[in-house]
C-alpha cells in the first residue's frame, strides 16, 4: 500500500493489503489486459470519521492500443477501456488507478454499525442534563 502514493493520501493507514493478477490475452484482433485486484484497504467512514476495513474486488479488461489508433475509436461507444500500448507498462500505476476508480467516493460503515456515532450521541446529551441541573439548582 505505502508504494501507491495516490491511494494512499485517500486511506485512512496504509495497513490494508492487494493482490493482484494481470493477464495477457488475444480476441480475434485486439490485445487485451484482463487485471484482478482483490484485498483491503483502510478507509475513513465519514458518517463516524473510525476507521474500517474495505474489501477491495475489482475485474477489468483493457484493450491495448497502438497511440495512433487511440485517437479514432468511439469510448462511449465501447464497453472496454483502452489503454496505449507500450513496451514498459507501468503496472502500478494501472492497479492504482483501478483501485482509485473503485473505491467509494464518501466512504462509510454499513448503516447502523457507526457504533461512534450513537457515543457521540450519548456524549453530546451529557452537557444538556448537566445545564438543566444548573438551571434547577438557580430557581
Ligand atoms: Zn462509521
Amino acid at each position: 500500500m505505502a508504494a501507491l502514493s495516490r491511494l494512499s493520501g485517500i486511506l485512512a493507514d496504509s495497513d490494508g493489503m492487494l493482490v493482484y493478477v494481470v493477464r495477457g490475452s488475444q480476441e480475434e484482433r485486439d490485445s487485451l489486459l484482463e487485471l484482478e485486484v482483490h484485498g483491503v484497504c483502510r478507509l475513513r467512514c465519514q458518517r463516524c470519521m473510525e476507521e474500517f476495513s474495505y474489501p477491495v474486488a475489482i475485474r477489468s479488461r483493457l484493450r491495448l492500443l497502438e497511440a495512433s489508433q487511440l485517437g479514432e475509436i468511439d469510448d462511449a461507444d465501447d464497453e472496454v477501456d483502452c489503454i496505449e500500448a507500450s513496451k514498459q507498462l507501468d503496472v502500478l500505476t494501472l492497479i492504482e488507478d483501478e483501485v482509485l476508480l473503485g473505491l467509494p467516493f464518501a466512504p462509510k460503515h454499513p448503516d447502523g454499525s457507526c457504533v461512534a456515532v450513537s457515543e457521540g450521541l450519548q456524549r453530546s446529551i451529557n452537557p444538556f442534563a448537566a445545564l438543566a441541573g444548573l438551571k434547577k439548582k438557580q430557581d
